[in-house]
C-alpha cells in the first residue's frame, strides 16, 4: 500500500512556518495560479475535448472562465475577507473587546469529480489557498488528460510542500484519506460521501461534502413557457446532463404539458441541432459503464423527443420521456446524463409530497409567476439551492454559497463562501488588565444578587 505521509509531513512542516498565512504570499498565490491558467488556456480546452468532447464554449464558460471569475472576485475581497473582525461585547464583558480570527485548518485534502475535472478541482483550491491552507488535489481518474494537464500547471507554479497534485482512482483516494489531515473537501456520489465521512470521522477531520442527487424542475401552469422550455433545456443538457444541478425531471403542469412539451421541443433542437449525434460540440457520456446504465433508462415510459445513442462516441441524444412514474428505474436514482423524464400533476400538494418522499434534493427549480407559489414551495421544500423562473444559474454567483443539504451535502462554498469554508473562526476576547469586575468570584459579598441583576 502506497502511502503519502511523507508528502502530508512536508506540506505540515510548511504550514508551520506561517508563510501560507500571510496575505501577500496568498494574493501572490492566487495571481500565479490565475496566470498559469490564461497562459494554459488553449491546452485546458483540448484536455477537456479529449476528456469529454467539451466544446470551447463549454470548456471556458463552465470550467475555465468560471475559475477565473472566482481567481478575480477571490483576489479583490481577500484583505477584507482575511481581516480578524471585531464583534460586539455584552455589557457582562465591560472592559473588554470581542474578535472573529479567520484562521487557515492546515493541510487540505481536495477530491475532485470528472463531470467538471477542472472547476470542480480548482474553484475549491481557491478558497484553499485563500484561507491559507496547504492544499493536495486528488483530480478524477475519469477525466486523464484534464487532471495531467492540471497536474503539470500545478508542478510547475508550486512546490509540493504547498500545494501537490496526486494522480489515481479509489485506491489512491483511500490512501490519502488514512492520513491525518486538517480538512477534506469532496464532490461525488452520495455513496462515496458516506465513505468520505466515515474515514473523517476517525480523526475527527472536518469536512465539506459536495455531493448530488435528484433535482426536480417544476413548471406550474401560469410559467413563461417559452422561457421556461429555453433554460430547461439548457440547464439539462448542458455537459449532455452530467451536471450535479441539472434538472433531474420535471414536473409539469397537466394543463400546459402538451403546450410545454411542444416548445421544449423546439428549443431543444435550436439549442443543439436537429441531430445531435452528429453535433461535434455535444459533450459525450464519460465512460461505457455510465452509457450502458443511462441506455437503459430509454425502456422506461415513452420517448417523446430524442432517443438515439451512439456507443461508438459514447452519445446520447437530448431525450424527453413521458408516461413516467416514481417506480420507473429511471426515477430511483441520480440519472446524470441527457434523458429528461416528465412527471405531471394537478395540484402542487401531490409535486411537494412526492418530493418530500424522496432525499433533501442539491437543487430545485420552479417555474411560476405567481408570488405567493414560489414562496410556498421555497418554505416548504427543504433543497440545497435553486432558482425560480431558471436552472443551474445560482451556481455562478460568487454571492451565494453553493452546497446541498441532507444526502446531498454538508458545507458550502464559491465567493465569501469558498474562504469561509477553508477558514476555521477563531472567537477571541481581549480583556482589559486596568480593573477586574469581581463578581464573577465566589468570594464576593452579595456576588449572586449582583450577577442577578445582569442576568434576568
Ligand atoms: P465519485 O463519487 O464516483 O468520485 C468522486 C471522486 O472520489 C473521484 O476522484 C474518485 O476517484 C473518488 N472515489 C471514488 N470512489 C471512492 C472510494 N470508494 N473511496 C475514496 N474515494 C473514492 O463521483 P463521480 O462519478 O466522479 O462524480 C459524479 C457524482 O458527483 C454525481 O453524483 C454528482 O452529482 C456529484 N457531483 C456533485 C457536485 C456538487 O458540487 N455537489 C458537483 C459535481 C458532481
Amino acid at each position: 500500500m502506497k502511502t503519502y505521509s511523507s508528502l502530508i509531513t512536508k506540506q505540515k512542516s510548511f504550514f508551520k512556518t506561517d508563510k501560507t498565512k500571510n496575505i501577500v504570499f496568498r494574493l501572490e498565490a492566487l495571481q500565479k495560479l490565475r496566470n498559469a491558467i490564461k497562459n494554459n488556456e488553449k491546452t485546458l480546452m483540448e484536455a477537456l475535448r479529449t476528456d469529454l468532447n467539451k466544446s470551447e464554449f463549454d470548456a471556458y464558460t463552465s470550467e475555465i472562465g468560471f475559475v477565473l471569475e472566482e481567481l478575480r472576485f477571490t483576489i479583490k475581497h481577500l484583505r477584507s475577507w482575511a481581516t480578524p473582525k471585531k464583534v460586539k461585547t455584552p455589557v457582562t464583558h465591560i472592559g473588554s473587546n470581542s474578535y472573529i480570527y479567520p484562521e487557515p485548518y492546515g493541510v487540505t485534502l481536495i477530491i475532485a469529480p470528472w463531470n467538471y475535472p477542472f472547476q470542480l478541482a480548482v474553484a475549491p483550491l481557491i478558497g484553499a489557498i485563500a484561507a491559507g491552507n496547504t492544499a493536495i488535489i486528488k483530480p478524477s481518474e475519469l477525466t486523464p488528460k484534464t487532471s495531467e494537464i492540471l497536474g503539470t500547471l500545478i508542478r510547475e507554479i508550486f512546490p509540493e510542500e504547498y500545494i501537490a497534485v496526486v494522480q489515481g482512482g479509489v485506491e489512491t483516494s483511500q490512501n490519502l484519506l488514512n492520513e491525518q489531515l486538517d480538512y477534506i473537501f469532496f464532490t461525488g456520489s452520495v455513496p462515496v460521501g458516506k465513505i468520505i465521512m466515515e474515514a473523517a470521522a476517525k480523526h475527527l477531520t472536518p469536512v465539506t461534502l459536495e455531493l448530488g442527487g435528484k433535482s426536480p424542475c417544476i413548471v406550474h401552469e401560469d410559467a413563461n413557457l417559452k422561457l421556461a422550455a429555453k433554460r430547461i433545456a439548457w440547464g439539462k443538457y448542458t455537459n449532455a446532463g452530467q451536471t450535479c444541478i441539472a434538472p433531474d425531471y420535471l414536473y409539469v403542469h397537466k394543463r400546459i404539458k402538451q403546450e410545454f412539451l411542444q416548445q421544449f421541443t423546439e428549443t431543444t433542437i435550436e439549442l443543439y441541432g436537429q441531430e445531435p449525434l452528429k453535433n461535434p460540440d455535444f459533450t459525450r457520456i464519460v465512460s461505457e459503464t455510465h452509457f450502458n446504465r443511462l441506455s437503459s433508462f430509454l425502456n422506461d415510459g415513452k420517448v417523446l423527443m430524442g432517443g438515439k445513442t451512439d456507443k461508438e462516441r459514447l452519445t446520447i441524444e437530448p431525450t424527453v420521456l413521458t408516461d413516467i412514474t416514481w417506480e420507473d428505474a429511471i426515477m430511483q436514482d441520480e440519472i446524470f446524463g441527457p434523458i429528461l423524464p416528465v412527471l405531471e400533476y394537478d395540484n402542487l400538494t401531490e409535486v411537494i409530497e412526492g418530493i418530500h418522499r424522496h432525499p433533501k434534493p442539491l437543487a430545485l427549480y420552479i417555474f411560476t409567476e405567481n408570488n405567493c407559489i414560489q414562496e410556498d414551495v421555497l418554505t416548504k421544500v427543504s433543497f440545497g439551492g435553486g432558482c425560480v423562473n431558471d436552472t443551474v444559474y445560482h451556481f455562478v454567483s460568487p454571492y451565494l454559497p453553493f452546497g446541498g443539504v441532507g444526502t446531498s451535502g454538508i458545507g458550502a462554498y464559491h465567493g465569501k463562501g469558498n474562504f469561509d469554508t477553508f477558514s476555521h473562526q477563531k472567537s477571541v476576547l481581549k480583556q482589559t488588565t486596568k480593573f477586574d469586575i469581581p463578581f464573577r468570584y465566589p468570594n464576593v459579598k452579595n456576588g449572586l444578587e449582583k450577577i442577578k441583576m445582569f442576568i434576568k
